[in-house]
């Protein structure tokens, strides 16, 4: 039986990633759902080759255009948010591939949970919203969570057969991106496209934002603590530059076990997907003939200032991390569009949770406002 998978986000990097993924491997996966936010042309195109049961489109003004291009094709075709929160619910679902960015993916990752679907976590920012109501969720309903990013995959591939033993500590690795060896100084007037510019990895804009300030390996240090239940103080990151390595985890014996290859996000999401099998690909492989020298060195918390707000936001808990997110989330698109500049990313997170009330033990209702607050502070500081 081939796995039936539905692809949240399925125009982004991810999306797309996972769709030649699919396409290397018709024997064992089938699309069942593609959604996107604005990118009608993509999502057209790719529901006419990959002939998915449904196709959806979160822009309601691009619906007409959608439907018309596709009635020629057997497809279910709708439009809006709430449509997206509600197709990861259909029985013909195996898998559901959450690869929206951002805050937005939250109700329908809830929503797949609650149905019991395995989910491809790609979505990390849901994990740093509400990661404690996710792991809840997911213990009641018995769902499977799969992480997609490289990382956490890692992880959770030397966690394979290890479920008796304790870990003593989790090693994410972080390239360290564009402005690792840069001084504070050259980040004051950095362009949007030196930070787009990513050394090792091709992703989403927001994404390599995230890691050129290093909120995205804070944001990473929250997915993992819920991921793996595992208390922040045991999590540690370590600058690697050649993103070989993708992580670690250290036994209590002290054995420390890793997961190798390159830089490939095709690698995790084929894992996610076939999981716990592996199948045979055509991707490139490492060899020690490419790279004879893997260095590690220490994050410089003073010089980006976006990982240690995360570390604080998650050390605080309640709602803080579902701030710190909305405002990254404003903050960097701010920054995309030349609206702030690169180093006052932190400020306006740092000002946003500075203003936002504090709740100690949110529920969903407290996440959605304390996101919708949080959005408009930072909008406000930037205006
Ligand atoms: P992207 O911007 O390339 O793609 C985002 C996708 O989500 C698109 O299909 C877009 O149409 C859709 N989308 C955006 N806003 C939406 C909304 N409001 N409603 C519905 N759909 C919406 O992003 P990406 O780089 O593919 O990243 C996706 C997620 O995966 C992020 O959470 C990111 O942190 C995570 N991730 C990405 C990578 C990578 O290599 N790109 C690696 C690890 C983790
Ligand atoms: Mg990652």
């Amino acid at each position: 039986m081939r796995k039936r998978i539905a692809i949240l986000g399925s125009t982004g990097s991810i999306g797309t990633q996972a769709l030649e993924v699919i396409s290397e491997n018709s024997d064992y996966f089938e699309v069942e759902v593609l959604t996107a936010n604005k990118n009608a042309d993509l999502l057209i195109s790719q529901a006419k080759k990959y002939l998915p049961n449904t196709v959806i489109i979160a822009d309601e003004s691009k619906y007409k255009k959608v439907s018309s291009e596709l009635s020629k094709f057997p497809i279910k075709i709708f439009a809006g948010t709430k449509s997206i929160e509600q197709i990861v619910e259909s029985s013909e679902i195996d898998i559901v591939l959450t690869a929206i960015v951002g805050y937005a993916g939250l109700i329908s990752t809830i929503n797949a949970i609650k149905a019991q679907k395995t989910i491809a976590l790609a979505n990390k920012e849901t994990l740093v919203v509400a990661g404690e109501l996710i792991s809840k969720l997911t213990l009641k309903h018995k769902a499977n969570i799969i992480p997609v990013d490289s990382e956490h995959s890692a992880i959770f591939q030397c966690l394979v057969g290890e479920t008796h033993n304790k870990i003593d500590k989790l090693i994410l690795t972080a390239s360290g991106g564009p402005f690792r060896e840069k001084n504070t100084n050259f980040l004051k007037n950095v362009t949007i496209e030196q930070a787009l510019n990513h050394p090792n990895w091709s992703m989403g804009n927001k994404i390599t934002i995230d890691s050129a300030t290093l909120m995205n390996k804070g944001l990473e240090l929250i997915e993992a603590k819920w991921l793996f239940d595992v208390p922040t103080e045991k999590i540690e990151i370590v600058i690697h530059p050649q993103s070989i390595i993708h992580s670690l985890v250290q036994f209590e014996d002290g054995s420390l076990k890793a997961q190798l290859g390159l830089p490939d996000m095709k690698i995790p999401i084929q894992y996610a997907l076939s999981f716990p099998n592996r199948i045979k690909n055509k991707f490139k492989k490492f060899s020690f003939n490419d790279f004879n020298t893997l260095t590690f060195e220490k994050p410089n918390k003073t010089k980006f200032k976006c990982l240690n707000i995360a570390i604080e936001s998650i050390k605080k808990a309640g709602n803080t991390p579902c701030v710190m997110n909305a405002a990254n989330e404003v903050a960097v698109s701010a920054f995309l569009n030349k609206k702030i500049k690169f180093l006052q990313i932190p400020e306006i997170i740092e000002q946003t949770i500075l203003k936002t009330d504090y709740i100690k033990k949110p529920d969903l209702t407290d996440y959605i406002n304390s996101n919708k607050k949080a959005t408009e502070i930072a909008q406000l500081l930037i205006k």
